[in-house]
């Protein structure tokens, strides 16, 4: 196993702290992890200073090719990266195998042709005797920070638009899941030059802080809890570095009377409790119109309480437990709370499965209310609210009503329905008759606390280029 930073072309292990890597699916310690040290920080964002303004003066081509390397290598690389992130996550081998490394390699691909096809407003004499156009350039050194839900494809998400606008970066991955970070910088170091990406572990207080603060980075992309993006948003005022935040999310999940009940519910067995809805775009609060409440809460509870998990079978199992004991405890303790409450009713779940493994039994809280901390904060655990609303009720309003603005979705056969609740949500992506579904020439990203920066697509990479004017004189 590659345990080792990348600093330049240089492969070296951490000297301080270390942490404990520990296997989510029996609570065992794989290794631990030491932090990297003051100097091996510098001499990261060293490395990246030093190679940007080559890898800045590349060509589209030169890059889009050098991605497309990339994403074959990850392709090739494909069982053992899969394995790596099924160990350090306790991820169901099927899911990361089938969808989420196949994901990493897209990403990369979608970007090395985006890059070669950017397109923005014409050049012009908007002055007589001046031409005006515009140049899309690189920002610089990006510090890219990333959480331990979905740790490689986080990665992809965060350098593959960055190293395609002509960036150099210093990636930290979560201090939870730092193994496929570092499988992957082998990979990327065989291919791009050196310094041009340059990977360090460690807690977020310590290494996560000193890079954010470190005078030589001018960008700062990261993703993780709110609480953590406004510490970062702190730090990158001292210098006015630009930042690309993407935080937390409770997505609200809005199901009308005419909705298909059947489809629905297969739809939220999944995007409710995938990746034991570790997910800030889980559909975990949901509002389903009294018609048809009481079938919804017995099949979802049903759909829920069928969810297959540690099977020593791994092929069958369909959700991971949580990354850490703490995790498990800090979901555990919003069930108890809400089960305090008398108008609640936890119809299945409601409690940390036997064994060694940091498991949540998948579960349904029923007869939630709008202002209960169940609907209002967000879990990142196998938790789903429900709210029952009857037509004299202000859904899109109680939608609305959240200091996240990520994920949302609309569940009912009626189109025009569905555009008007659309229109008003208040959130980076509503989804109609789905949730969850992402592809990569489409934007992924918040409003309000949910932050601001975009993933994927063509706007991820305006987020990491420059806008410029060049003006010429005749
Ligand atoms: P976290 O904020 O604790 O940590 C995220 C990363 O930030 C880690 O690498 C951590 O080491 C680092 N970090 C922490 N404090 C820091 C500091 N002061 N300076 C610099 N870096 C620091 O989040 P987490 O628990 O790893 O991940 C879960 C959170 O991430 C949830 O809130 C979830 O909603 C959010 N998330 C959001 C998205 C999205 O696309 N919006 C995607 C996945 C996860």
């Amino acid at each position: 196993m590659q345990t080792n930073m990348l600093i330049g072309s240089a492969f070296e292990a951490g000297t301080e702290t270390e942490e404990a890597i520990l296997n989510p699916r029996t609570g065992e310690e794989i290794l631990k992890m030491p932090e990297a040290n003051p100097d091996q920080i510098d001499r990261a964002v060293a490395a990246a200073r030093a190679a940007f303004s080559g890898w800045a003066r590349t060509t589209p081509a030169e890059r889009s090719t050098l991605l497309l390397k990339i994403a074959d290598a990850v392709e090739a690389d494909l069982e053992n990266l899969a394995a790596l992130e099924a160990l350090n996550c306790g991820k169901p081998i099927n899911e990361v195998r089938n969808e989420e490394i196949p994901a990493v390699a897209d990403c990369f691909r979608y970007f090395a042709g985006a890059v070669r096809n950017m397109s923005g407003p014409v050049a012009g004499s908007y002055m007589e005797g001046h031409t005006s156009m515009i140049r899309r350039d690189p920002i610089g050194v990006v510090a890219s920070i990333a959480p331990w839900n979905y740790p490689i494809m986080m990665m992809a998400w965060k350098l593959a638009p960055a190293l395609a606008g002509g960036n150099t970066v210093v990636m930290k991955p979560s201090e939870q899941t730092p193994l496929t970070a570092l499988a992957f910088a082998r990979i990327m170091a065989d291919i791009l030059p050196e310094g041009v990406v340059n990977v360090i572990t460690g807690q977020g207080g310590s290494v996560g802080n000193t890079l954010v603060n470190h005078q030589g980075i001018d960008m700062i992309s990261i993703t993780g809890d709110v609480a953590t993006g406004k510490k970062v948003l702190m730090a990158a005022s001292k210098g006015v570095k630009r930042t690309h935040l993407e935080l937390g999310g409770k997505a609200p999940v809005i199901v009308y009377g005419d909705a298909d009940l059947a489809r629905t519910i297969e739809g939220l067995k999944a995007f409710g409790y995938y990746n034991s809805g570790q997910d800030c775009t889980a559909a975990c609060r949901v509002y389903v119109h009294a018609g048809i409440y009481d079938s919804f809460v017995a099949d979802l509870s049903a759909a829920a309480a069928s969810i297959v998990f540690d099977n020593a079978d791994d092929t069958m199992n369909e959700i991971p437990p949580l990354i850490s004991p703490r995790q498990r405890d800090r979901v555990a303790s919003f069930v108890e709370r809400a089960a305090e409450q008398s108008h609640i009713e936890i119809v299945t779940g409601g409690s940390a499965a036997d064994g060694g493994g940091f498991y949540y039994k998948p579960t349904v809280i029923a007869g939630a209310l709008q202002q209960d901390e169940i609907v209002q904060r967000e879990v990142f655990g196998p938790v789903v609210s429900v709210t029952r609303f009857t037509d004299d009720d202000p859904v899109i309003d109680w939608a609305n009503d959240s200091p996240y603005g990520l994920a949302s979705s609309v569940w009912t056969q009626d189109i025009g329905k569905a555009m008007e609740a659309s229109a008003a949500l208040q959130y980076g992506c509503t989804w109609v008759n789905t949730h969850f579904m992402l592809v990569n020439e489409m934007p992924h990203g918040g409003l309000k606390q949910s932050g601001y920066g975009k993933d994927m697509s063509m706007y991820a990479l305006e987020d990491y280029t420059a806008v410029r004017h060049v003006m010429i004189a005749h």
